[in-house]
């Protein structure tokens, strides 16, 4: 059976995993075995990195994000104009150095005590459960450090070929930026 979403319950530990239409019904008490989307994981997985990445590379405060299998989208609270290529090949390198991306644990007394790590404005790093899962990327997290529940590679590299295709003005603070893969056309045109 396809599963077309996934939903929070009543508290952010209880996962609802949402049938497709026209699914098989399943028993209640049933047992199954769920199966990852792995093509669609991966691409994910890929593009998340890639909005560490940009975070490292535009170090401004984060206001929203989406990630997509196919774009992403990251809003920072800036108002500078900045040119799109060389953000571009800013990410392209660290991609290229191959810096290794792993998880390390902390305490929410620990982050409390140390805010400036949260970069994004109106997400709260997911604290409440004693501790939180703080994303490194390079040795000794020499890129970056930040708290987040999402997935992500274990080494830059994979996250391969990527681009900004676009930087929207969405008000006179608010930029948003589009990252796409890139496709055989886009790659060399870069
Ligand atoms: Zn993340």
């Amino acid at each position: 059976m396809e599963i077309a979403t996934t939903r929070h319950g009543d508290t952010k530990d209880i996962i609802i995993h949402v049938p497709a239409a026209d699914q098989p019904t399943v028993l209640v008490g049933e047992k199954l075995v769920l199966h990852i989307d792995w093509p669609r994981r991966y691409k994910l997985m890929r593009m998340h990195t890639a909005c560490h990445l940009l975070s490292v590379v535009c170090q401004y405060p984060i206001t929203g994000a989406a990630v997509g299998e196919d774009e992403s989208r990251v809003d920072f609270d800036m108002s500078e104009t900045i040119d799109k290529d060389a953000v571009t090949a800013t990410m392209m390198a660290l991609v290229e150095g191959n810096h290794p991306v792993y998880l390390q644990w902390i305490t929410d007394v620990e982050l409390a005590a140390n805010p400036d790590i949260v970069k994004s404005k109106n997400v709260r790093p997911p604290m409440g459960l004693g501790r939180v899962s703080l994303v490194c990327i390079g040795e000794n997290a020499s890129v970056d450090s930040q708290p987040c529940g999402g997935t992500h590679v274990s080494e830059t590299q994979e996250v391969g070929a990527i681009h900004i295709a676009k930087i929207e003005k969405k008000g006179k603070e608010n930029r948003r930026f589009r990252i796409r893969f890139a496709t055989p056309e886009t790659a060399s045109a870069l």
